[in-house]
């Protein structure tokens, strides 16, 4: 086995930290952090220019070809950084399942947009009443001449307010076992029958609640065939669940590490050198090891043309799971230092009490811990469902 990543991949990381170091300012940081939203028009532009948004894609898509770990390697950089990435997150999470089951049309009109940063899309599934149960939304989508009429409200929409269309799943067909009656849409927002509501969470992060009153979609827009959109949440929900959060707690320790090193206790020593705070220094530096590595594997399986279905699992469910036991072990050991930025007044997002918020979240969004650890034990080992 060999675990180095390759010249390319290195060389990839040499060039993002020369970049984010430029075109991440403090103040594009505080306003992330003000305004809870992930998406800024400029640093998208920038990204861009290098053709960064999504550079693994095939070049016939506008992507660069780039191999999973050299994307690997970028994510895990902008992630570093903390830069401002969900708006892009989610638009791809679209356009992938686009590309695999999107009309000629849908991709010749959606995917170029997409790549270029120019269009946003959110993702319209869970519900009040189902989130991780996807496959009983009730949001209603009815023919209506050459299109579709939308009723139902969505929540949790993040990014909607700035998006450019929803990423709809709706119900189709009431009478029908509920995964049969399912089917998605790319709805525009641009239009009276959707109304975006924020919604501020724990972790700081502006999401939404969007009502759909009569809201119109052409059939053009229908993603898959009608009463098929459950085959479509697979695609998309893989892609969604690639995520590891290694680079998150590498930020943690980042922030522990400079905290150890330059606080210093009654006795003349920095903290760094307490028993207890280099202990939890090992174990963090350990597991960010083992969150990276299990998205680089997830990477990996990826590039043998694979879906990486409970490979992203397994990331998702350690990295986040970690990233929880990490930020209340270093809340505990700095005490009221935890909620200091290291940019104070300016507010860099990185304080510890910051974190804890944060990784209370990622156990949430992308599928709970639990929903994850059920995918492991039925898909990955073949267990019966857990009832
Ligand atoms: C910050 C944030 C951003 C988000 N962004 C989006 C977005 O952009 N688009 C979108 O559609 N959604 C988004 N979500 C929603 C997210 O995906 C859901 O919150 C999540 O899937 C859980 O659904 P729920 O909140 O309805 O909880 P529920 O499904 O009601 O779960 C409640 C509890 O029951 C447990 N549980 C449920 N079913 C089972 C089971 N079968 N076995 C064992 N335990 C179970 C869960 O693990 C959880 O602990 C976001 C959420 C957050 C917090």
């Amino acid at each position: 086995v060999d675990f180095s990543l390759g010249h390319d991949a290195d060389a990839v990381r040499i060039e993002a930290r020369s970049f984010l170091a430029e075109a991440l300012t403090p103040e594009l940081k505080a306003r992330m952090h003000r305004t809870g939203t992930h998406w800024n028009p400029d640093f998208t532009q920038r990204l861009r220019e290098r053709g960064w948004i999504a550079p693994g894609w095939e070049e016939e898509f506008g992507g660069q070809g780039w191999d999973p770990l050299q994307v690997q390697v970028l994510a895990e950089e902008l992630r570093f950084a903390f830069a401002p990435m969900y708006g892009i997150s989610t638009t791809l999470t679209a356009a992938s399942a686009l590309r695999h089951l999107g009309t000629a049309k849908q991709k010749a009109e959606v995917l170029p947009r997409a790549v270029r940063g120019e269009i946003v899309i959110a993702l319209g599934w869970t519900e009040p009443e189902c989130g991780s149960d996807l496959a009983a939304a009730k949001t209603r989508a009815v023919r209506d001449r050459d299109g579709w009429r939308i009723n139902g409200q969505k929540m949790f929409t993040t990014n909607a307010h700035v998006a450019d269309y929803i990423f709809v799943l709706a119900r189709t067909n009431p009478d029908v076992p509920k995964h049969d009656g399912l089917t998605t849409f790319l709805v525009p927002t641009d239009q009276p029958g959707v109304e975006v509501q924020e919604l501020r969470t724990i972790s700081g992060e502006r999401t939404n609640i969007v009502f759909f009153g009569d809201a119109r979609v052409p059939d053009s827009y229908r993603v898959g065939e009608v009463d098929k959109g459950w085959s479509v949440m697979g695609v998309a929900l893989t892609y969604e669940r690639t995520y590891a959060h290694g680079a998150d707690s590498l930020r943690l320790l980042r922030t522990a590490e400079t905290w150890g090193e330059s606080t210093i206790d009654d006795a003349g020593r920095t903290v760094a050198e307490d028993p207890a705070v280099s202990a939890e220094i090992g174990r963090t530096a350990t597991e960010a090891e083992v969150a990276l590595l299990l998205g680089r594997r997830t990477a990996w399986v990826a590039e043998t043309g694979k879906l990486p279905g409970v490979e992203g699992s397994m990331a998702k469910l350690f990295s986040s799971e970690a990233l929880v036991r990490q930020a209340e072990s270093w809340f505990g050991l700095l005490g009221p230092d935890a909620v200091r930025c290291s940019t104070e007044p300016v507010g860099e997002p990185d304080s510890v009490e910051e974190m804890i918020r944060f990784a209370q979240a990622s156990t949430v969004y992308g599928g709970t811990s639990e929903i994850q650890r059920g995918i492991i034990a039925h898909r990955g080992l073949g267990l019966p469902r857990s009832r």
